[in-house]
């Protein structure tokens, strides 16, 4: 197969690229690096298959190429990354997700959009299973990433009803490891980075507010087994453990063996106090469910971390 991965020089679609060039496909990446890394595509280079095009998913794509598969993952992904870029984030999930589908179309291939636990908002029902239609403030700060991801579902099955075009729809839950820019202010990336350093750990709010966490490498398996499925509607993966964002930070603390204390930040505008996905779906349609829980995942994560600071201290020191 040919595939297009867009975002493919940001956290998720890097490892997606690197699974379909190590199973011998070809993949064109797609990236105008708003929020991902040259950095992150260097790996792919080593693989004959894998071509890199600088482009703005926002604007139309064209390429000479036949294409088996689009997978659109082009979004700033962070609420730090979408609260700085509210525009070219409502934009990527909608002309974005027009074009990537008007790509699919044009070439007859499988689509596959990256949703998220987001469209759910901050949820009524708990844990979420796909039949929730969730609780979004549609003009609140994270509005522009909500509902551009609504959207973007909402795209996907019109070209799916309206044009017959294969597609799937991934709603993917918090996804941690490397790659992950040490800087985009996500909360794993942030508390290990706090760790590393002997900063303190920036808790918003009390702490007691629920995430669910999914390692990398788990959520590219349940990624790459639902493009292969014939599912149409949406399907959650993710890690149904779900922790409070204290134990998480506790659980940092203890894997780095970091001495780090705690800061109390506010907690930001219309943040989520709960959130675990129901994965009944990807357990009875793809089966697949998590391998790695999250003291392991953690483990995995840290030498990339490690590399990244000293990197970065290094290059301070020649400055
Ligand atoms: P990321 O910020 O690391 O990567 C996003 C990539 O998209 C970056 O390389 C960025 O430069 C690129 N991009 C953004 N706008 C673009 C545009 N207009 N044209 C071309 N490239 C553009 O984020 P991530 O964590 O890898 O997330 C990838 C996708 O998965 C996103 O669509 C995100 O909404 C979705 N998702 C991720 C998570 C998670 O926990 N990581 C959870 C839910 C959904
Ligand atoms: N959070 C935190 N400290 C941080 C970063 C985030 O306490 O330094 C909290 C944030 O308020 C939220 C949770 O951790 O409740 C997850 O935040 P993240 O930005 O990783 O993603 P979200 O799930 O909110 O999209």
């Amino acid at each position: 197969m040919r595939v297009i991965v867009t975002g493919v020089a940001g956290f998720l679609g890097s490892h997606l690229a690197e699974r379909f060039l190590s199973d011998d496909h070809e993949v064109i990446g797609v990236d105008n690096f708003v929020t991902g890394s040259r950095q992150n595509t260097e790996h792919l280079s080593g693989f004959t298959g894998f071509r890199l095009l600088e482009h703005d998913i926002s604007k139309p794509l064209f390429v000479d190429e036949q294409i088996d598969g689009v997978f659109h993952f082009a979004s700033p992904a962070s609420p730090v990354d979408y609260l700085e870029l509210p525009i070219q984030t409502l934009k990527v999930g909608s002309l974005g997700t027009h074009n990537a589908l008007g790509l699919a179309k044009a070439k007859g291939a499988r689509f596959l959009l990256a949703s998220t636990s987001e469209v759910y908002g901050d949820p009524l029902v708990h844990p979420q299973p796909e039949t929730y239609w969730g609780n979004v403030n549609p003009i609140g700060v994270r509005g522009v990433y909500d509902e551009a991801k609504r959207f973007s579902e909402a795209m996907t099955m019109a070209y799916h009803r309206y044009h017959g075009v294969a597609t799937r729809i991934v709603r993917i839950f918090n996804t941690y490891g490397p790659r992950m820019r040490p800087g985009d202010g996500r909360v794993v990336s942030n508390f290990i980075v706090q760790a590393l350093r002997g900063d303190p750990l920036t808790i918003y709010g009390d702490g007691s507010q629920t995430r669910s966490f999914c390692f990398v490498a788990d959520e590219v398996e349940g990624i790459y087994r639902l493009f292969a499925s014939d599912r149409v509607e949406p399907v959650n993966i993710g890690n149904p453990v779900e922790f409070t964002v204290r134990e998480l930070a506790d659980i940092v603390l203890e894997e780095t063996r970091s001495r780090s204390t705690i800061d109390s930040l506010p907690l930001p505008a219309d943040d989520p106090k709960v959130r675990q996905p129901d994965i009944t779906l990807a357990r009875e349609l793809l089966g697949w469910e998590p391998q790695v829980d999250l003291r392991e995942g953690i483990r995995q994560t840290l030498p990339y971390f490690r590399d990244e600071l000293a990197r970065h201290d290094a290059r301070a020191r020649t400055i």
